[in-house]
């Protein structure tokens, strides 16, 4: 039985289980301070073992950017992010001490790419990756079957992006200002037409989903020339958006412009929402903490 953390920026998914089907127990806990939504996560971890729960390991997918360099003085935390008051969290110590158990940590979109890799969208491919539209845009990639890490942790969201023709809008990142995460997340959306994605209507919800459309397909031209993804699986809040996957893949070939020339970028499977839903993040930390569980090196 293993224990898993969604760590996201607005709240915690704690999952207690072994997969999509045997789900025993999840927790919901609303992002406050880090030491009170730590407790709070550990706490439901301490209740389920009190109650009698066995379990052999925990995962951890968190927001970033982390340490994920085991050995390394700050493995485990969260460095650089601009979420207030996060920077610097120790994501690991907290459950390890208290927990006594191994743990794995990630990336929350690392989890994700797990999860749609064994039970979703991405089932039976080597290579393949996992991007997420929401509040930011984040991405992992499984090449060869592994999860590509680093120094660091691939940051897609981050990546460059060329500007659609007329677009003026600065973009929202603090970093750099007009990334692929500045000019197409949904705090991208909402500071654009001056409300979030989901209340947008008729034509302003049409421009949105173009303009998301374009900058997906210009993010994804550069995934596609740099990693060879067998399949693109694209999750998160702003993708169930209607007509926006059919947009991008159109962009996309566009995009290309016949090179390399693989009829597969063009299919629909090339493009393809994620299965899993918001589940996706949750159900790869248990795969996190099955690699716990059988990895050589304590963990
Ligand atoms: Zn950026």
């Amino acid at each position: 039985m293993f224990g898993g953390i969604e760590a996201g920026g607005t709240k915690f998914v704690c999952v207690i289980g072994t997969g999509p089907a045997a789900i025993v127990a999840t927790k919901r806990i609303e992002v406050a301070d880090p030491a009170r939504t730590i407790s709070a996560t550990r706490n439901f971890f301490i209740e389920a073992l009190d109650e009698g729960m066995q379990l052999d390991a925990i995962g951890i997918g968190s927001f970033g950017p982390v340490e994920l360099r085991h050995g390394h003085p700050r493995y485990g935390y969260i460095t650089t992010t601009p979420k207030a008051g996060w920077s610097g969290t120790d994501m690991v110590g907290p459950f390890a001490s208290g927990l006594g158990v191994p743990i794995e940590f990630d990336t929350d979109v690392n989890a994700a790419a797990l999860a749609e890799g064994r039970w979703g969208a991405a089932r039976g491919l080597r290579s393949f990756i996992y991007l997420t539209l929401g509040t930011g845009v984040g991405g992992g990639a499984v090449v060869d079957g592994r999860l590509v890490h680093g120094l660091g942790h691939p940051e897609m969201g981050h990546i460059s992006v060329q500007r659609r023709a007329g677009d003026v809008f600065a973009g929202v990142c603090p970093f750099h200002g007009d990334c692929f995460e500045g000019m197409a997340s949904g705090t991208a959306v909402a500071a654009r037409f001056g409300r979030p994605a989901e209340a947008l209507e008729g034509a302003d919800r049409d421009a949105a989903i173009s303009i998301i459309a374009f900058y997906l397909a210009v993010g994804v031209r550069s995934l596609v020339y740099a990693l060879a993804p067998e399949r693109i699986v694209v999750g998160g809040g702003l993708s169930a958006m209607p007509g926006l996957a059919a947009a991008a893949r159109a962009e996309l070939v566009i995009q290309l412009a016949g090179y390399p020339g693989l009829p597969e970028h063009g299919e629909p499977a090339f493009l393809e929402p994620a299965a899993l839903g918001n589940m996706a993040g949750p159900l790869g930390t248990l795969i996190l903490a099955e690699q716990a569980a059988t990895s050589a090196v304590p963990r």
